[in-house]
């Protein structure tokens, strides 16, 4: 018997990634970073690999490897490397890396060196977001410092990318901006001796509405848990992930009863209390404190007053509920409950944040 549980449905993953397959010419690289965005790094590599996806997008080195060591042999790339990793494990496991200044070129210069292989590097441009890439001033430096380490044999420069600032808005004139300095920088490589066989540019957002954004490659993430990355829309994606707990303790308390730390909450009648063991150690954020959407005995209540470590409380009215009955934070929404959209917009943030704080370590995560 069950607390509370994770589920995550794969057959909805695999079936987002046919689904994305099926608007775009490009390859797709599943983006399972932050442990599958919560919903599990390696389930999820493995469903989207079985669905056809054709790479795996990762933040870090550690992230990259553990794909490596759990035996998936697709191409993987890792993009956000500090100084001083051993990136030669990278190079030795088949990872490709990222780089997106001078110095991050000499480390991977260094880890070819070391791994006695050129180290497959895509090259970052920073065509507006202001974060990761070498912005257009400094992009000649790095594709010529590029175009040596090649020709000494040290990388392979494979890819030429980078990420969007407004993807979730399709007709955001940043894109265009975007997409032209993108293919002004596609162009200096061109002209600095470099090929990359995969261009990428394009999100979840993008590959759902900007197919001009799709060049080789198209990196979708939130899309491939079933989660819209444009507010208001659906695409016809199936939500992965559903969080619940079985209540575990109802009781009558009178009329203005204060409930939970604070007393933020109180009772105007005569009614009774049920207790969820969910709470901020689990992924409920603190803010959906008298909020949060919560389904049980067949309706969506709010939680009543404050979240706390391990648990919340919701009121039940007069309704026949009992220990053991389940609560539904989110889930697909098709039984009409709420969904991580209903929760981000509940709490103020995206949905992205909500399914990657429900991959905690406490509450076990179930696959169908
Ligand atoms: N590409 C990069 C570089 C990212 O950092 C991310 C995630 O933030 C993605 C692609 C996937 O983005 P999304 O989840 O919006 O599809």
């Amino acid at each position: 018997m069950w607390q509370a549980e994770v589920r995550v449905d794969l057959d909805a993953i695999r079936d987002n990634v046919t689904r994305l397959k099926t608007g775009t010419s490009a390859e797709l690289m599943a983006v399972v970073k932050g442990d599958g965005y919560g919903h599990g790094m390696l389930p999820v590599a493995r469903a989207a690999l079985d669905a056809g996806a054709d790479w795996l997008g990762v933040c870090t080195l550690d992230e990259a490897l553990t794909l490596r060591r759990e035996g998936i042999a697709a191409p993987v790339l890792a993009w956000l490397l500090a100084p001083g990793l051993p990136l030669h494990e990278g190079v030795v496991a088949g990872v490709d890396l990222a780089a997106a200044s001078v110095g991050q070129l000499a480390e991977l210069v260094a880890a070819g060196q070391r791994a006695g292989r050129p180290t497959r590097t895509h090259l970052k441009i920073d065509t507006g977001l202001s974060r990761g890439g070498a912005t257009i001033d400094d992009w000649p430096e790095l594709l010529d410092a590029a175009a040596k380490a090649q020709a000494d044999g040290m990388i392979e420069v494979v890819g030429v990318w980078s990420h969007l600032v407004y993807a979730d808005s399709p007709g955001h004139p940043t894109i265009d901006r975007q997409l032209a300095v993108f293919t002004e920088g596609l162009a200096m490589a061109e002209r600095a001796g470099l090929r990359p066989r995969h261009r990428h540019l394009a999100n979840s957002a993008a590959t759902l509405t900007r197919p001009d954004t799709h060049f080789d490659l198209v990196r979708p993430g939130i899309a491939l848990y079933g989660l819209s990355p444009v507010p208001g829309e659906r695409f016809g994606l199936r939500p992965a992930m559903t969080a619940r707990a079985r209540v575990t303790l109802t009781k009558r308390v009178p009329a203005g009863t204060g409930v939970s730390y604070g007393h933020t909450y109180l009772t105007e009648r005569e009614t009774t209390l049920a207790v969820v063991p969910l709470g901020y150690a689990d992924g409920v954020p603190r803010h959906a404190s008298n909020i949060g959407p919560v389904q049980l005995a067949g309706r969506t209540r709010r939680i009543a007053g404050r979240v706390c470590m391990d648990q919340f409380v919701l009121e039940v009215g007069d309704d026949p509920v009992a220990p053991g009955d389940v609560a539904t934070l989110f889930g697909d929404g098709t039984d009409g409950g709420p969904t991580a959209d209903d929760w981000a917009e509940a709490v103020g943030t995206i949905n992205y944040e909500i399914v990657t704080r429900f991959g905690g370590v406490r509450v076990p995560r179930i696959y169908d």
